[in-house]
């Protein structure tokens, strides 16, 4: 049943979206995509639909996920991108087709080369992180002030000054955690 599955966190930026699809990397981590047939609900979701996946697809994924986590986090830090992250990301992006297609709407959608082709959506996706890594879009990378998460998130706030990658996930936990460690150092007088 699918709905045992751990629910996506979708932000707005398709590169960090994915990467969150394993989250609290540096605690309990929480894997969003267990099965193929959870990568095809995400790519749903995600505008990049496919018909199926194969395991080795997911593996596929899921390298180029934790690469593309690992190339952001070191752009973030301004550290040297570790090489074997940017083979990866290149090789998906390379071997991928698929087209941005213009809708009547004026909206952009993803064609992919083939229904059942999950490299062209990895295309995609590949090509989406170049571009925040590369510093081409409006926007800073920057890692969530969790400790137990840890994940490059695309900032695009005015001052830039985002903390965490998710308001309702990580951002909230840390307010409570503030909120009750000032509970305890000023309880409230006895009766
Ligand atoms: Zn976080």
């Amino acid at each position: 049943m699918r709905a045992e599955f751990p629910d996506f966190r979708l932000g707005k930026v398709l590169a960090t979206s994915f990467t969150a699809t394993l989250t609290e990397r540096r605690g309990n981590a929480v894997e969003r995509i267990p099965t193929p047939h959870r990568l095809v609900d995400w790519l749903t979701v995600s505008g990049l639909p496919v018909d199926s996946c194969t395991t080795a697809q997911l593996d596929l994924a899921r390298e180029l996920r934790e690469s593309i986590h690992a190339a952001a986090t070191a752009a973030a830090m301004q550290d040297p991108l570790p090489e074997s992250a940017v083979h990866v990301i290149n090789d998906r992006s390379v071997e991928g087709r698929a087209a941005a297609i213009l809708t009547p709407e004026g909206k952009r959608q993803w064609r992919l080369g083939s229904r059942s082709c999950v490299e062209d959506a990895l295309s995609v996706i590949a090509a989406d992180a170049i571009s925040i890594i590369a510093g081409e879009r409006d926007g800073r990378l920057a890692l969530c002030a969790s400790p137990t998460c840890q994940a490059a998130f695309f900032d695009t706030s005015q001052s830039r000054t985002r903390r965490w990658c998710d308001m309702n996930t990580c951002g909230n936990r840390q307010k409570k955690a503030r909120f009750n460690a000032n509970q305890r150092k000023n309880p409230r007088p006895a009766d």
